[in-house]
Parts: structure tokens; sequence; C-alpha cells
């Protein structure tokens, strides 16, 4: 018998510093590329590699094709002790494909939850984030390739005119707002109808499938380069129940990224900053049942002090993802300590999306359309 023990002892003592080695060569192996933009492909591959070498911690899934038939995937990272049914943050990034920044900042915060899972573990503890880092990949295509301020999907709409934007596109007061909304050669084109596109549909089932379980918190989708955390509604001007909430954590995220980095990140109800318009995805998600939804719009300008929005150079990648993280990580933190798993979270059955609400509001929102004109011209803005 103390032969047998022994003898375990042994192997594991030989076993076990061979295990080490190999968990510090698969480090090196899997390293996030922050000195340029990385391709579909490149972001598909760092993907790939991080979830054959962190297999316990990653799950990567593939949750639908757009038109071009490139595959969406989200990768779903826990903390490895197998305890099912934890809560979620829900990220995405891309929605509007000329923000190449956010892609690199969704990825690095895969990085940071997975790669540098010691550092960052207390996000984890009780709850595992699902991130989907390029949510219109055939927008982000064209964009790299061929026109770089695309905005939209790459679907037809008919004579020369193509793509939709996908924040526009969600079941919420859908294409209610300004006129470019229903034109499908405009950049706001808010699609043939509400879900038409692929990518919003598979945005909205992972909603539907977190809250359903009843494991959904908080909805965080990355745009720039506004420079501000935005919460709902877009689509009305009324608080949302847990208005304080959303503010504070905003301020909070605001703060901390300014005593780290100096940039000034504003905090807004986003009707109040810049009018109403419907079909967004932070509004749907908090009809949805998300206690909590936030855009957060990134800083675009580089170290040298220019604002370069969409296309910071490819030296200042690596600062604003990591600005972003800090941004990103007081997020969660907040989320975190107010939806502990000790607060009941009263998830309802989804608030019937306004549509039909969209002719009795359309004749205010054509007032607003005037409002919303000037403020966009004054603020030079509307990139949600
Ligand atoms: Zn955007």
């Amino acid at each position: 018998m103390w032969r047998i023990l022994c003898g375990i002892v042994v192997l594991a003592a030989i076993v076990n510093p061979l295990a080490e080695t190999r968990g510090v060569r698969r480090r090196r192996a899997v390293k996030l590329q922050l000195d340029n933009y990385l391709s579909y492909d490149g972001i598909m591959e760092y993907l790939d590699q991080l979830a054959r070498s962190y297999s316990s911690r990653v799950t990567l899934k593939n949750v639908g094709r757009t038109y071009e038939k490139r595959v969406l995937k989200v990768a779903m990272i826990t903390n490895g002790d197998g305890r099912p049914g934890k809560r979620v943050i829900f990220l995405d990034a891309a929605l509007h494909s000329r923000e190449w920044m956010t892609p690199a900042a969704a990825l690095l915060t895969i990085h940071k939850l997975v790669v540098e899972f010691e550092e960052n573990s207390d996000l984890l503890a009780d709850f595992d984030w699902h991130i989907m880092p390029l949510a219109n990949p055939d927008g982000y295509v064209y964009s790299r390739n061929t026109d770089r301020y695309w905005r939209n999907t790459r679907t037809p709409n008919g004579g020369n005119c193509f793509g939709t934007n996908l924040n526009r596109n969600f079941a919420v007061d859908w294409k209610v707002g300004f006129s470019q909304l229903e034109d499908p050669c405009d950049e706001n084109y808010a699609g043939s109808a509400p879900f038409s596109e692929v990518e919003a549909r598979t945005v909205r089932d992972i909603m539907h499938i977190l809250v359903d379980s009843q494991r959904a918190v908080m909805y965080l989708s990355l745009h720039t380069a506004n420079r501000s955390v935005f919460y709902p509604w877009v689509y009305n001007t009324a608080p949302v129940s847990n208005q304080k909430e959303h503010d504070e954590i905003g301020r909070f995220v605001a703060d901390r990224i300014r005593q780290s980095t100096g940039t000034f990140i504003k905090t807004w109800q986003y009707a109040k900053f810049d009018g109403t318009f419907g079909g967004t995805s932070m509004d749907y998600a908090l009809l949805a049942g998300f206690p909590l939804s936030f855009v957060f719009e990134m800083s675009g300008v580089g170290q040298d002090q220019v604002e370069y929005k969409f296309f910071p150079p490819a030296r200042d990648i690596r600062h604003l993802a990591e600005e972003s993280w800090t941004g990103i990580r007081a997020f969660a933190e907040k989320a975190i300590e107010k939806y502990p798993p000790s607060r009941v979270i009263a998830y309802k059955q989804m608030v019937e999306p306004p549509n039909n609400a969209a002719s009795r509001i359309r004749g205010f929102s054509s007032l607003v359309c005037i409002l919303f004109i000037y403020l966009t011209n004054v603020f030079g803005s509307n990139s949600l």
C-alpha cells in the first residue's frame, strides 16, 4: 500500500513540472498581436488557438453564418471550476464594421480573462463572459479591403445599394426616428424588416438564451469613437427603471479611465445626448430582460492627441485597447458588485418591443429629428 502511494507521489512530482512546462509553452504560443489591425482570418485564428490551448476555460461556439458565409463566433469564457449556470456578461464588438478598434479591444478583453487569468480571476469567480469580437465580419472585411468607411452589412438591397446598419435593425421602434433609416442606399438604413440581418438575429438569440436561462446581467456593446458611455433608452427620452444604477456605473467607468490615462469619457442616456431613434441592440437587450445595458464608445484619440476617430494608426492600437480594457474591467467590477449571486433578479417576460407604437411616435419623432440633426451637427457624432 505504502509502496503504491509513494509511487503515485513520485509520479506526480515527475509529471507536474512537465505539465507546467507545457503550460508555459502554450502561453508563449498564444500571443495577441496588437501591432496592426487583425484581418478576419487573423481574428478567427487567434480564437481557435486560444480555445485549443485553454480548452478548460474557453469554449468557441459558431453561432451563425453571414450573408457572405463567414462564421460568427462567440468565445464563452469561464474560470474552469465547472460550476454551471453562472451569471453572464455579454460583450459584442464591430456591429459597425469601420470601428476597427472594437475587435482589438474585445480580443484584448478575451486575452486578459484567459491568458492573464490570475490577475483577473475576480471577474470570473461568479460570472462567465460571452464575447463576440466580430459581430459584422462581412462589413469588416469590406471596410478593411475596399471602403474603409463602410459601416453596414453586405446584404444586397436592390439596385446598386448594399448593407443594413445592424444597430438600427433590432425590433425596438424599428425605422422610427429620421428619414435615412428608410433609405437602402444610406449608412443608416434599418433593413427590409426588423431582424432582416442574420448578424442581428444572432445577437438577439444569444440575448434571449441568456435571459431565458436567468443568467443575463450586462450587455456591453463596443463602438468608437465618441468617448462616451451610453445607456438606454435611445428610442425614448423616458428614464429606464434603474437609471441611477446605469448612471453610477457609467461614471465609475469614466472616473477609472480618467485616472488611468487622462481621457475624458462622458456618461449619457443616449436619447438625451443625441435625440431618439429606433432599432438599437442596447435598447433591445434591456427590453429582453438584461438588467444592465451599455454602449461603450471607445476613444479614437492617439497618443499624439490627434483625433483619429475610427482609424487610429497602428502604433496606437495597443494603447487604446488597454485604455478600453481599463473601462471594460470597471464596467465588470461594478456589475458584479451590483448583481452578486445573492441578489435575486426578477427576469420578466420580454416587454413587447414597441414597434406598434411606431405611428404614434412618428409624428413626435419628426420634431425630434430636427433636434437630432442639429445636435448631430453640433457634436459631429451619431456613431452609436
Ligand atoms: Zn458604432
